[in-house]
Formats: C-alpha cells, structure tokens, sequence
C-alpha cells in the first residue's frame, strides 16, 4: 500500500497506543483509533506490498505466508505456513480467501445451550451493529435475501458462480438443502469506499490466495489501513516487536522492536494493542511471562472443522476459474440428526492447481505416476468444504518449544488432536457432501480430512481466573494492554473468523476511546 506522506513519529514521542500486527484484528483497530484522532504507531512485522506486486502464481506467493517454523504436536498436527496464517501490511487478509459468513448466535451461548464449552463474554447482539460496520465499509458481497436472515442486507450484489457453485447449487436443490450465493469480501462491482480510495470490480482471476492484484478482495491493506494512514496513523513495516518496559506500577511505557534494518527501538506509549496473531501473541506474552495470573495463556488452541469432498466430472469446471467459494449452505449450523454439538457452514470450492495438487497428495496418499495420472483430472474436478465449530479443549495449547528462532526466541509449538466432537461433525459432513456429489453426478469422489484458522489461545471472559482479557479485551493484569485477534475467541464460531475479528477491532477500539475520555 502507499506509505507516501504518512505521517511519522519520534520514538520519543509518547504515542496513545503502538498496535502490534496489521491483520483483521489490527487494521480496523488501528484505522477506528486513529480516525477519533489518536496518536498511533502500528508494527508490523511482514513487509509492505503494492497490489500489483502479488503474483497470482502459488510459488512466487510465498512472501505473504507466515514460515517462521512452528512445531506441531498432538494426533492431528495443524500444517501451518501457506496453509492457515499470513505477514505482511494486511496480515493474513493478504491471502485470506475473503470468506465471509455472520457468525451464528447460538455459537456464543455453548455452555448455556449444550453444557460444553463456553460462552462468550457479551451476546451476539451486542456484536451485529459493528458486524454491519464492517460490512458496509469493505464491501460485502452477498445475495438480495440471506434465506437464513431475511432481514439481513448486503452492500453489493453477490460474484459470480464459477463451475463449482452451479453444480453445487443443483445439487442442493435436488436434494432439499438451501443454498445460495455466499457473503464475501469482494467487490461484485466498483466499490466507493468510504473514506479510502475505490475498489475495483473482481475480474474472476481466482488467485485471491495469492493476493488480489487490482485490490477487489477486501483485504486490509486497501480498506482499513489506508483509512488509518489518511487519518494520521504510522505503520512501521518489518519491524518486529519482542519487549515491553514497565513503570512502577506494571503498565507498559515503551514496546521495544527490530526495525527493518535489525537495530533494536523502543516507541514510547500509553497504551499496546496486541494484534499478532492467535501464535505470535500467546508467544510474545509467554516468552514476556506477563498477563497469566489465569495461567490461560496458550490455552485452549481450536481450529476449525474444514473437511472437503472433491469429485470429477464429465464436463470440464476449470475448479482455477472465479471467485473460488460463490455458494454456501448454512442449513447444517445445527443439524436435527446431529451426534455432536455446534453445527457447520459448507462452501462450494474452486482451487489454484498446486494446492490441489498437495490436497490430493495428502488426502489420497498418491504420489510419482499415479499422483501425475489423476492431476491430468484437473479441469474437471470440483470441491465443497465445511467450516465447523471446535470445542476447547485443556489438551490443544500452544507453549514455547526449546528450539529458538534466528532472533534467539523459543518458537511455538502447537498441540492440536481433534476431539469426539469434530470427528463426529467431519463424518456428518463427509456424508453430507458425498451424497451432493453424487447427486450432482460426479465419480471418483474423495475426503480431505483438514482443520484450518487459528484460533483461542488468549481467551476473553467475565472471570479473571479463567480468562486473559475481560470481554472487551483489555488484560485482567496490565491495564494499558489489550488483545485483539483471534486469539481472544472464548469458542470457534462456525463462521470463518475474520469479519468477527474485524467486528471485535471496532469494539475494542471503541471501548478503548470512551476510556480515555472518562
Ligand atoms: C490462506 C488463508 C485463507 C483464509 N481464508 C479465510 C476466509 O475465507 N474467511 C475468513 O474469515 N478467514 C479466512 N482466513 C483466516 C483469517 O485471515 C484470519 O483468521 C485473520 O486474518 C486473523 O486475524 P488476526 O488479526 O488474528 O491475525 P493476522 O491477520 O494474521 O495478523 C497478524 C499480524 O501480526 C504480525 N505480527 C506477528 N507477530 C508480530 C510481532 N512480534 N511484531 C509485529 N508484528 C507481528 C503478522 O506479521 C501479521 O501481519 C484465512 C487465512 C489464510 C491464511
Ligand atoms: S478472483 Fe476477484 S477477488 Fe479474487 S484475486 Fe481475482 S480479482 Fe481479486
């Protein structure tokens, strides 16, 4: 993005807040703190691109993948890397897939409605109208009337169905399941936004993994980060931060951080907004050793359910054509049949070649000819995937490993084993999603077992005993520190996470703003 003109800070200079991490937690944060005209330095410990710099090639893709070595532990090890987080000015929005259902109400009551769980610290609707700021701000795709919330309206008309959505679309009417065309953070048509420059209409190049060249998928480096630098706002591009130092009282007076060049600084502040992550913040705080009285930190590490059927079909569907996820069912969000609780989301599933091609290798334990023969599949294949609901859990935590990265701190090591509950709900959808692709004619149909997004790890909640932050996310310990990402989520959600991440950044902001004008 353009940096051009921003305006700078001394370190010196005692900033109301330094924002760690320009991701979907950051970015709106950032863009909302300084619009209300406060003084703001974000780090970011990825570099800054300009769209055109994205390669719309999988490989070339790599800068905006987050590949500093995490280690996986547990019976079903997350694959991290391209898979599952992103760097850079925008933070995994960069390559995210712009996937954007609500978050379903009855996810934030867990505990109260299944016994499991927990519930979130403040209801759902208490988080809508921020959900609905998001919405309108990035331009929202969606379709005239959402079957599952008639009242519900989105700023622009839905994208366009590529093969995959059509097929899906025919099989779910044939077999009674509604569908239609899903939310997503794409402009379907130029897009005025307010207060930052406009967006122009996807082009169905479908390489929004790779980073959207024209800047039509809402990714934050063209909606709430140039918001923020036009209102005052510095962000710091490769800058690293890893301390804090403290006044008498225990509240952070400077985060000290590696600029680009590797030379140590220290930007003095009134308050931190830690943003990195759902791994780099629980790292950064357990290798501080700070804001654990609860002993929560690290916990309950969940990812979302995200099994996929994948068929061939006799016609060819070009799966690397369009917006890769234009159709979504949420009729499983809590099925009557279920053995299990929480419920899914299913998505129609396009896919760039190289990914599939690692899918495949995986799922089906193909490899040298055989893997070579079935790729030659390729344009004719087509997937339907699921987001599901995980429960925390006391054994998926992430904790700091002996191993130290270049910078001498410990690397993360996640413990991730899917529990009775998500393997139930992955058999439920494998059922599901098998019998749509049959009914929509394919064969060779095949299941990729996959958990995805990073989530928990710094929960928010009423009781500081069980809990990092309070339910607007400021620490229970530090005062003048708060989290925002998806490490503050109590439970999964169904939903994907970032337009409740992006909500909980206008939240928290706002939270912050009548604090300091008390
Ligand atoms: C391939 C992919 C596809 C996805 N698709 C979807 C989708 O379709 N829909 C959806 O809702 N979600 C999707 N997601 C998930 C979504 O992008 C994330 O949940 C969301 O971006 C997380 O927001 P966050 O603020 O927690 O972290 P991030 O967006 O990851 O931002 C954290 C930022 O902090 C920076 N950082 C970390 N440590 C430090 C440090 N010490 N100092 C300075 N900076 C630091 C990182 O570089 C990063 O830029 C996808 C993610 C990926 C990777
Ligand atoms: S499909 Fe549309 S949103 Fe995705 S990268 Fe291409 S132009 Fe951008």
């Amino acid at each position: 993005m353009n940096l051009e003109g921003m305006r700078r800070y001394e370190n010196d200079d005692i900033v109301d807040a330094v924002v760690i991490g320009t991701g979907a937690g950051g970015a709106p944060l950032l863009a909302r703190l300084a619009t209300a005209g406060a003084h703001v330095v974000a780090l970011e410990a990825g570099r800054n691109w300009t769209p055109e710099e994205f390669p719309s090639d999988e490989l070339a893709a790599s800068g905006i993948y987050w590949l500093g070595e995490r280690l996986s532990a547990g019976e079903t090890p997350n694959a991290f890397g391209a898979n599952n987080s992103g760097t850079g000015v925008g933070g995994s929005t960069l390559h995210w897939g712009a996937f954007c259902p609500r978050p379903d109400a009855h996810q934030f009551r867990l505990r109260s409605e299944f016994g499991v769980g927990v519930d979130w610290p403040f209801a759902y609707d208490e988080l809508v109208p921020y959900l609905q700021r998001v919405e309108a701000f990035i331009g929202v795709s969606g379709p005239e009337s959402y079957p599952w919330d008639v009242a519900r309206r989105y700023p622009l008309p839905p994208v366009a169905r590529n093969a995959p959505a059509q097929l899906l679309k025919r099989a779910c009417d044939a077999l009674g399941v509604r569908a239609t065309d899903a939310p997503v953070a794409v402009a379907s048509q130029n897009f005025a936004q307010d207060g930052a420059e406009e967006r122009p209409a996807c082009i169905n190049c479908g390489a929004c993994h790779q980073g959207c060249r024209i800047g039509a998928k809402a990714s934050m480096d063209v909606t709430y980060l140039p918001l923020a630098v036009r209102a005052g706002a510095e962000i710091r591009p490769e800058c690293v931060a890893y301390e804090f130092t403290y006044d008498a009282s225990g509240e952070i007076v400077a985060v000290i951080y590696r600029d680009a060049a590797g030379l140590e600084r220290r930007q003095r502040c009134r308050a931190v907004f830690l943003c990195a992550g759902a791994i780099e913040t629980p790292r950064l705080l357990l290798h501080l050793g700070i804001a654990n009285s609860s002993g929560q930190i690290g916990r309950n590490y969940m990812a979302h359910v995200a099994t996929q059927v994948w068929g061939t079909f006799a016609d060819e569907t070009r799966p690397n054509k369009g917006y890769p996820s234009s159709l979504i069912t949420e009729d499983f969000l809590r099925p009557a049949d279920a053995d299990f609780v929480g419920g899914y989301v299913a998505q129609s599933l396009g896919m760039v070649p190289v990914t599939w091609g690692q899918q495949v290798a995986r799922a089906r334990g193909l490899w040298g000819r055989p893997l070579v023969d079935y790729l030659q599949t390729y344009n004719h294949a087509a997937g339907i995937g699921i987001n599901g609901d995980c429960l925390p859990q006391d054994g998926n935590y992430v904790e700091l490993a002996d191993e130290t990265d270049a910078h001498g701190m410990r690397k993360a090591r996640i413990h991730f084993t899917a529990g009775t509950n998500e393997v139930r709900m992955k058999r439920h959808a494998e059922r599901l999603m098998t019998a749509l692709w049959t009914e929509a004619g394919a064969s060779d149909i095949w299941s990729a077992n996959r958990y995805a997004h990073t989530i928990g790890t710094c929960r928010m909640g009423i009781d500081p005993a069980h809990a990092v932050v309070d339910g607007t996310g400021r620490s229970f310990d530090v005062p003048n520190l708060w989290v925002c990402d998806n490490s503050v989520f109590p439970s999964a959600l169904a939903a994907n996470p970032a337009l409740t991440i992006m909500a909980l950044g206008l939240r928290t902001a706002e939270t912050f703003l009548r604090e300091a004008r008390a």
